[in-house]
């Protein structure tokens, strides 16, 4: 009788070197040698090779099933977490944490060539992303102006774009300068300014437990932040998006 063993592809790099059994580790082991880093707010889909994903998803799952055990709660009596551990991995790497395993939705861009350059603003847009920190939701709105350059891209896909960049461990300060740079790869405007207004359940749930506290940070650049009037604008029209929704 024969058995056969799995071919794992190891990628150029790591030709003759033994590897790692674990799937994470395999992967932590190419960011390693390319120098890329893996913070909690990157996304490294780059470096999961086809097949490795569901193999993540059970290595988080038995984990996660550790954690529980290790919360002395009876997950093998227990019909209510008996699956939460699978549940939970799923949730992570397809869902709440998709930006970091997965690829940048398709976004196509074409050149502006009616050489559009008024401002306009796209929002609300829902944002949910969980905080690094504490590993618990952050749910708010944010809002993006842009001077158009180049390029264009359609109104839709900035909610692909920063979704995808939201679902992530985050804090808020890096997420809206995350989405910033990559809206800035697409289309490349001449003015570009994002506003997140966000609740942190960290704050709500536990900690100081203020339910009612949002945090408002925003982010300008190109001409938004060396014409003042731009900024203005771009401000005045996310004004006027908020009160058409609350009137
Ligand atoms: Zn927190």
């Amino acid at each position: 009788m024969t058995t056969t063993v799995p071919f794992v592809s190891t990628g150029a790099a790591f030709g003759g070197k033994k590897l790692s059994p674990k799937v994470s580790a395999r992967i932590r082991e190419r960011l390693i040698a390319s120098g890329h880093s893996f913070l909690a707010n990157d996304n490294i889909a780059d470096f999961i090779e086809p097949g490795e994903l569901p193999e993540l998803q059970d290595e988080v799952a038995d984990k996660f099933r550790e954690l529980l055990r290790s919360l002395v709660i009876d997950i093998d009596n227990d019909h209510n977490t008996h699956e939460t551990a699978e549940r939970v991995a799923k949730m992570y790497l397809q869902e709440v944490f998709k930006g970091r395993y997965h690829q940048q939705p398709k976004v196509a861009s074409f050149p502006n060539v009616k050489k559009l350059d008024e401002i306009y603003t796209v929002g609300p847009i829902t944002v949910r992303s969980a905080c690094s920190h504490h590993f618990v939701p952050i749910m708010g709105n944010c809002w993006i102006g842009i001077k158009p350059g180049s390029r264009v891209i359609g109104l839709s896909k900035f909610t692909r774009v920063a979704d995808w960049v939201f679902s992530r461990p985050h804090i808020q300060e890096e997420a809206v300068m995350i989405l910033a740079d990559e809206i800035e790869k697409l289309c490349e405007p001449q003015g570009l300014g994002i506003i997140v207004k966000a609740q942190h359940y960290c704050m709500k749930w536990r900690g100081v437990k203020e339910p009612q506290t949002s945090m408002i940070n925003s982010v300008v650049r190109g001409d938004f932040r060396h014409d003042p009037s731009l900024k203005q604008e771009f401000f005045e029209l996310i004004r006027q998006q908020e009160s058409l929704l609350s009137s």
